[in-house]
Protein backbone atom coordinates (compact mmCIF):
# COMPACT_ATOMS: atom_id res chain seq x y z
CA UNK A 1 0.00 0.00 0.00
CA UNK A 2 1.51 3.62 -1.27
CA UNK A 3 1.52 6.47 1.16
CA UNK A 4 -1.06 8.64 -1.04
CA UNK A 5 -3.83 5.32 -0.15
CA UNK A 6 -2.86 4.97 3.47
CA UNK A 7 -3.67 9.13 3.64
CA UNK A 8 -6.56 8.52 1.57
CA UNK A 9 -8.11 6.03 4.45
CA UNK A 10 -6.76 7.67 7.02
CA UNK A 11 -8.87 10.43 5.64
CA UNK A 12 -11.79 8.43 4.67
CA UNK A 13 -12.17 6.54 8.07
CA UNK A 14 -13.29 9.72 10.31
CA UNK A 15 -12.25 10.03 13.72
CA UNK A 16 -11.20 7.12 15.89
CA UNK A 17 -11.27 9.38 18.96
CA UNK A 18 -13.95 10.32 21.27
CA UNK A 19 -13.97 13.05 23.82
CA UNK A 20 -14.30 12.00 27.38
CA UNK A 21 -16.27 11.23 29.30
CA UNK A 22 -17.30 9.20 26.65
CA UNK A 23 -15.74 5.59 27.13
CA UNK A 24 -14.32 2.77 24.36
CA UNK A 25 -16.06 -0.96 24.61
CA UNK A 26 -13.74 -3.01 26.63
CA UNK A 27 -11.91 -5.98 24.15
CA UNK A 28 -12.79 -9.22 24.97
CA UNK A 29 -10.00 -10.45 27.65
CA UNK A 30 -9.74 -7.31 29.21
CA UNK A 31 -9.19 -8.50 32.90
CA UNK A 32 -10.00 -5.14 34.58
CA UNK A 33 -8.97 -2.59 36.99
CA UNK A 34 -7.55 -3.77 40.48
CA UNK A 35 -10.06 -3.46 43.49
CA UNK A 36 -8.57 -3.86 47.02
CA UNK A 37 -10.85 -4.90 50.08
CA UNK A 38 -8.82 -3.82 52.88
CA UNK A 39 -10.87 -5.39 55.40
CA UNK A 40 -10.00 -8.70 53.96
CA UNK A 41 -6.22 -7.42 53.27
CA UNK A 42 -3.48 -9.32 55.66
CA UNK A 43 -0.67 -7.36 54.84
CA UNK A 44 1.52 -10.06 53.56
CA UNK A 45 2.97 -7.43 50.61
CA UNK A 46 2.74 -10.83 48.36
CA UNK A 47 0.81 -8.67 45.85
CA UNK A 48 3.74 -6.04 45.49
CA UNK A 49 6.07 -8.31 45.08
CA UNK A 50 4.72 -10.56 42.14
CA UNK A 51 3.61 -6.55 40.54
CA UNK A 52 6.38 -6.13 38.14
CA UNK A 53 5.01 -3.53 36.31
CA UNK A 54 5.76 -1.33 39.86
CA UNK A 55 1.78 -0.44 40.04
CA UNK A 56 1.48 -1.31 43.95
CA UNK A 57 2.80 0.12 46.55
CA UNK A 58 2.88 -1.07 50.18
CA UNK A 59 4.53 0.22 53.20
CA UNK A 60 5.01 -0.98 56.42
CA UNK A 61 4.49 1.37 60.14
CA UNK A 62 4.18 1.36 63.45
CA UNK A 63 0.77 -1.32 63.40
CA UNK A 64 -0.08 -0.30 60.19
CA UNK A 65 0.64 -0.79 56.71
CA UNK A 66 -0.05 1.48 53.54
CA UNK A 67 -1.31 -0.62 50.05
CA UNK A 68 -1.44 1.71 47.15
CA UNK A 69 -2.31 0.96 43.57
CA UNK A 70 -1.45 3.16 40.62
CA UNK A 71 -3.63 2.09 37.47
CA UNK A 72 -1.40 3.85 35.08
CA UNK A 73 1.27 1.82 35.93
CA UNK A 74 -1.10 -1.65 35.80
CA UNK A 75 -1.30 -4.22 32.93
CA UNK A 76 -3.88 -5.87 34.31
CA UNK A 77 -2.24 -9.37 34.01
CA UNK A 78 -4.01 -10.28 37.47
CA UNK A 79 -0.84 -11.69 38.92
CA UNK A 80 -1.77 -9.68 42.17
CA UNK A 81 -5.05 -10.78 42.11
CA UNK A 82 -3.71 -14.64 41.78
CA UNK A 83 -1.09 -14.56 44.80
CA UNK A 84 -3.74 -13.14 47.33
CA UNK A 85 -4.32 -15.86 49.57
CA UNK A 86 -7.33 -14.01 51.65
CA UNK A 87 -9.34 -12.59 48.35
CA UNK A 88 -8.04 -8.98 49.17
CA UNK A 89 -7.91 -8.63 45.53
CA UNK A 90 -10.26 -8.96 42.51
CA UNK A 91 -10.89 -7.21 38.86
CA UNK A 92 -13.54 -5.20 37.93
CA UNK A 93 -13.61 -5.69 34.03
CA UNK A 94 -16.61 -3.02 33.78
CA UNK A 95 -14.50 0.23 34.05
CA UNK A 96 -11.91 1.04 32.09
CA UNK A 97 -9.09 3.14 33.47
CA UNK A 98 -9.90 6.86 31.83
CA UNK A 99 -7.63 9.56 33.24
CA UNK A 100 -7.00 13.00 32.08
CA UNK A 101 -3.56 13.39 34.71
CA UNK A 102 -0.99 10.93 35.70
CA UNK A 103 -1.97 9.46 38.86
CA UNK A 104 -5.21 10.56 39.10
CA UNK A 105 -6.57 7.08 39.30
CA UNK A 106 -4.16 6.62 42.40
CA UNK A 107 -5.51 5.30 45.69
CA UNK A 108 -3.86 4.24 49.05
CA UNK A 109 -5.38 2.69 52.26
CA UNK A 110 -4.15 3.05 55.43
CA UNK A 111 -4.61 -0.21 57.20
CA UNK A 112 -4.81 -1.11 61.18
CA UNK A 113 -2.76 -4.44 61.46
CA UNK A 114 -4.73 -6.94 63.09
CA UNK A 115 -3.11 -9.23 65.76
CA UNK A 116 -1.79 -12.29 65.01
CA UNK A 117 -4.25 -15.10 65.77
CA UNK A 118 -3.49 -16.91 69.37
CA UNK A 119 -2.20 -20.12 69.13
CA UNK A 120 -4.53 -22.85 70.40
CA UNK A 121 -4.53 -24.48 73.36
CA UNK A 122 -2.30 -27.74 73.62
CA UNK A 123 -4.41 -30.85 73.56
CA UNK A 124 -3.45 -32.28 77.08
CA UNK A 125 -4.29 -35.97 75.65
CA UNK A 126 -1.80 -35.50 72.33
CA UNK A 127 0.47 -33.51 74.33
CA UNK A 128 1.25 -36.63 76.95
CA UNK A 129 4.77 -38.10 76.69
CA UNK A 130 4.00 -41.50 75.32
CA UNK A 131 4.02 -44.53 77.53
CA UNK A 132 7.28 -46.34 77.82
CA UNK A 133 7.21 -49.24 74.43
CA UNK A 134 8.31 -52.79 76.25
CA UNK A 135 11.70 -53.75 74.68
CA UNK A 136 11.65 -56.49 72.05
CA UNK A 137 13.85 -58.81 70.34
CA UNK A 138 17.15 -59.36 71.07
CA UNK A 139 19.33 -62.77 70.73
CA UNK A 140 17.66 -65.76 71.91
S1 LIG B 1 -3.82 -7.53 49.04
FE1 LIG B 1 -3.52 -9.72 49.40
S2 LIG B 1 -1.43 -10.16 48.66
FE2 LIG B 1 -1.63 -7.90 48.90
S3 LIG B 1 -0.88 -7.44 50.97
FE3 LIG B 1 -3.10 -7.74 51.13
S4 LIG B 1 -3.36 -9.94 51.63
FE4 LIG B 1 -1.27 -9.68 50.86
S1 LIG C 1 -2.82 -6.59 37.58
FE1 LIG C 1 -0.63 -6.99 37.18
S2 LIG C 1 0.27 -4.99 36.71
FE2 LIG C 1 -1.75 -4.61 37.67
S3 LIG C 1 -1.30 -4.34 39.85
FE3 LIG C 1 -1.76 -6.53 39.56
S4 LIG C 1 0.24 -7.53 39.19
FE4 LIG C 1 0.50 -5.30 38.91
Amino acid sequence: MNILTMLWNNLRGGSRTMLFPERPKMSKGYRGLVRFDPALCSGCAICKMRCTARAIDFKSGKGTFTWSYDPGQCTFCGRCVEGCKTHALSQDAECPPVYLTIGELKKSYTVARKPAPKPAPADPVASASPAAEPATGGAQ
